[in-house]
């Protein structure tokens, strides 16, 4: 059965308005009374003023029926005394003929609506009906309020919502808490009389002032450090702007979100693959000089059949190696091991170094390989073995990745802010679905064209870990069929 509105609140009893009628005129109360039953309100009656503030005090009406002419205590002062009790308690005046004054008198005192005397029934209904609308409707915003305000208390997630001149609508305990403030309420209050820290602050500012046509939410991971290496937590901030319905920013909802545990489960997590994989990596490549033995026939005679099962065993075990080797790297390089060792690097060298290493493999395969380099380029600050590495990786998937003959082509060129290389190739190129995929830890092509091209599907992922540490970037223009190009986009040594 699917939940409807119905279902969901089968067994609910609808909320009955209460109605209290105060007026001294037997004839009016009942005729009230069984106009008002009938329309399935709760209706109570008080023959005269102090009966009526006596019912008052003890419960709660919704709507309150007044005559404004009764002896003793007159609907005035009933009416003064009732906006001290319940100020949200709606209240109809009834008035005689000559006493229209009166009723637009009770108006200006917070009456909500007047019915003269003699009225009609459906006169009554209408009237009623009207000031109950209005009652649900308050009691909606009220109704919402207090969820949001339960809500908002309860989660485990910092909320703080600021208005256009920085002052605090709304922040929950947790966000008071996450901030290091040891007030308990901060309502009203500049957010620069208890936020300290200048990249939130920062945020909100210009959250705030985020175009209208844009909508931008601002994050920045920041690290707090509570004195102790234990202590240190790593909150995620979020900030947006609202919009009034003419759609001018008019605040800022700040979110934080404590991600302390992620991050130390992602470390253990790169802990963990960088120990297993330097474990298994000199059990492998004993097996592998042993296999070596054996097929030199160092431990006597290798039929053809044994060397053929020996050689792929070698292979395989190569394969895993290399896998472990490349793990191992991308743990070293995510953790920000490798790249904290910079120096000046030269890489026209590098480029020149890398293509004459990888000619051989090249020429094995027919396949060209020509550098477009200018004859200087400025240095880059960077980790000598990482670019090394990327390069490499770029070149021997452009080798892998092209049919028998093709050409690869490798250039490179300085603009203002970046230094450019480019790895072109004419081979068998990259569907967009994969162009958006292949750097991602793993990920191998597989269809007719790659399925006895062997790899690790880390080569990528390692590239991209390294440029991103060293602030740049790698991109990838290609096409199935119509080759690939890769471009390394390094930031260039200020100053040099
Ligand atoms: P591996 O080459 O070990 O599989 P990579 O991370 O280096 O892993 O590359 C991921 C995938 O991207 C490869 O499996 C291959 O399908 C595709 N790829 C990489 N470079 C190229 C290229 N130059 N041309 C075509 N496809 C490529």
């Amino acid at each position: 059965m699917t939940e409807t509105g119905t279902d969901i609140q089968a067994g609910y009893t609808p909320y009955k308005s209460r109605i209290l009628v105060v007026d001294d005129e037997a004839r009016i109360r009942d005729a009230c009374k069984i106009v008002l039953e009938n329309c399935g309100y709760d209706v109570c009656l008080a023959v005269n003023g102090v009966d009526g503030l006596q019912r008052i005090r003890e419960e709660h009406y919704d709507i309150i029926l007044l005559d404004l002419m009764m002896p003793e205590l007159s609907g005035f002062d009933v009416l003064a005394q009732l906006k001290s009790l319940h100020p949200d308690t709606v209240v109809i005046v009834i008035t005689g003929y000559a006493t229209l004054e009166h009723s637009v008198d009770a108006m200006k005192k917070g009456a909500f609506d007047f019915i003269p005397k003699p009225f009609t029934p459906e006169h009554l209904r209408v009237t009623v009906a009207k000031a109950i609308e209005y009652t649900n409707a308050l009691r909606d915003i009220a109704d919402t309020r207090s969820r949001m305000r339960t809500m908002i208390n309860r989660l485990s997630d910092g909320v703080m919502c600021t208005n256009h001149d920085h002052r605090v609508v709304l922040a929950n305990p947790t966000f008071l808490r996450m901030i290091g403030c040891p007030a308990a309420s901060v309502k009203g209050r500049d957010i620069h009389a208890f936020i300290n820290n200048t990249v939130l602050l920062d945020m909100i500012h210009q959250s705030l002032e985020t175009p209208e046509s844009e909508f931008t939410e601002l994050t920045q991971e920041i690290t707090i450090n509570g004195g102790g290496p234990s202590e240190e937590a790593v909150l995620s901030f979020r900030c947006s702007p609202f919009r009034d319905r003419s759609g001018r920013n008019i605040g800022v909802i700040t979110v934080i979100h404590d991600i302390t545990a992620l991050k130390q489960m992602d470390r253990m997590k790169s802990e963990f693959v960088s120990t297993v994989s330097h474990e298994i990596r000199s059990p492998m490549n004993s097996v592998l000089m042993q296999l070596q033995v054996v097929l030199d026939g160092l431990a006597g005679d290798v039929t053809e059949k044994q060397r053929e099962i020996l050689t792929r065993a070698s292979v395989k075990i190569e394969n895993l190696a290399k896998m472990a080797s490349e793990l191992l790297d991308l743990a070293r390089i995510e953790s920000g091991l490798i790249s904290q060792e910079r120096e000046k690097v030269d890489m026209l060298g590098i480029i020149r170094e890398l293509a004459a290493f990888h000619l051989p493999g090249a020429i094995s395969k027919s396949v060209e390989v020509v550098l477009d380099i200018p004859e200087s380029l400025p240095p880059v600050l960077a980790n000598r073995r990482n670019m090394e590495e990327v390069l490499s990786n770029l070149i021997t998937n452009a080798i892998k990745y092209s049919p028998d003959g093709g050409r690869i082509t490798i250039s490179a060129s300085s603009g203002t802010e970046y230094l450019t290389i480019l790895v072109q190739d004419t081979g068998m190129g990259i569907s967009a679905e994969d162009r958006e995929r292949i750097f991602q830890r793993f990920y191998r092509i597989k269809n007719d064209k790659t399925r006895y091209i062997t790899g690790t599907g880390l080569g990528l992922a390692i590239v991209k870990s390294i440029l991103e540490a060293h602030g740049g970037r790698i991109e990838v223009e290609s096409a199935p069929g119509e080759g690939s190009t890769f471009f390394v986009f390094l930031p260039l040594l200020t100053g040099a």
